[in-house]
C-alpha cells in the first residue's frame, strides 16, 4: 500500500503528475534549489514558533492526555504516515471527550497558497480518523510568525476526491501536461524529455490542458502543426 503524506498532497495540487512520480519512485524526491529555500524558511518558522509557545514533540498517543499544544506528533494510520507540524487543543466533542485537536502548519513564505489550504484539509481528514471529528478550521503560521485561520469545511469534498484519485494512480496515472510549476520541480528534465519523445502538444508555449484535449479530439497533434 502506498503511504500518503502531506508532501504528496502539496505535490498533487501543484501538478498531479508530480504526486504520481513521487509515489512511484523508490528514491526520495530531491528538492530543487527553490524548494530548498522554502523548506529551510519553513523549518526556521517552526523552530521559532515551537520555542516561543513552549510546544513539545510527542507521540500521537499523547492526544489522549489533552495536552494543549503538540508539535511533531507522528501519525500512522491506514495509508497515512507523517509527522504533524503542530496540533492545538480546542473545546468540542470528540472521541477524546470534550476537546479535539485542530491542525496547524508552518510555511516558508508569507502568502498562503492553495496547496497550504489543501494540506490542512488533508490533516484534518486524517485526524478525523483518530479523534472522530473533522476540525472545520485550522491555522497557518507564515514566515513572519503570524497565525492565519483557514476554513476547512469548503475543502472537505475536494481533498477526499484528491486522495481517492491518488489511491488509484496505480491503475490510472495522470497524463503529462507541462505547466507553470515545471521550472520548480525536480522532474522537469524527465517530463520534458518524455514530452519530446511523445512529440506532445504540451511542448507548445502557453497551450492549456483544455486546448490540448480539444486539438486531440480533432486528431491534431504536434507533428500536424509542424507540417502545417
Ligand atoms: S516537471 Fe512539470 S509536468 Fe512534470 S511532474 Fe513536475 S510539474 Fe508536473
Amino acid at each position: 500500500m502506498q503511504l500518503i503524506s502531506p508532501q504528496h498532497i502539496t505535490a498533487y495540487f501543484q501538478c498531479s503528475r508530480k504526486a504520481y512520480l513521487m509515489l512511484s519512485t523508490v528514491n526520495k524526491y530531491e528538492l530543487t534549489d527553490y524548494e530548498t529555500i522554502i523548506f529551510k524558511a519553513k523549518e526556521k518558522t517552526a523552530k521559532t514558533y515551537c520555542q516561543k509557545s513552549n510546544a513539545q514533540n510527542y507521540e500521537i498517543d499523547i492526544l489522549n492526555n489533552g495536552i494543549s499544544i503538540v508539535c511533531g506528533a507522528k501519525i500512522r494510520i491506514d495509508c497515512f504516515d507523517f509527522d504533524c507540524n503542530v496540533l492545538y487543543r480546542k473545546e468540542g466533542n470528540s472521541k477524546f471527550g470534550n476537546y479535539y485537536y485542530e491542525p496547524g502548519i508552518f510555511i516558508g513564505t508569507n502568502k498562503i497558497s492553495k496547496e497550504n489550504r489543501m494540506e490542512l484539509a488533508f490533516l484534518s481528514l486524517v485526524l478525523e480518523k483518530i479523534q472522530g471529528k473533522f476540525s472545520d478550521s485550522a491555522f497557518v503560521v507564515n514566515k513572519k510568525g503570524e497565525r492565519h485561520r483557514v476554513k476547512l469545511n469548503p475543502l472537505k469534498d475536494e481533498i477526499k476526491k484528491a486522495i481517492n484519485e491518488i489511491q488509484k494512480f496505480k491503475d490510472n496515472s495522470p497524463r503529462l501536461f507541462l505547466n507553470k510549476h515545471c521550472e520548480q520541480c525536480s522532474f522537469c528534465e524527465l517530463c520534458k524529455n518524455q514530452a519530446v519523445r511523445e512529440d506532445g502538444l504540451t511542448l507548445l508555449n502557453r497551450i492549456t490542458q483544455k486546448q490540448i484535449k480539444s486539438f486531440e479530439k480533432k486528431g491534431i497533434f504536434r507533428s500536424c502543426l509542424k507540417l502545417g
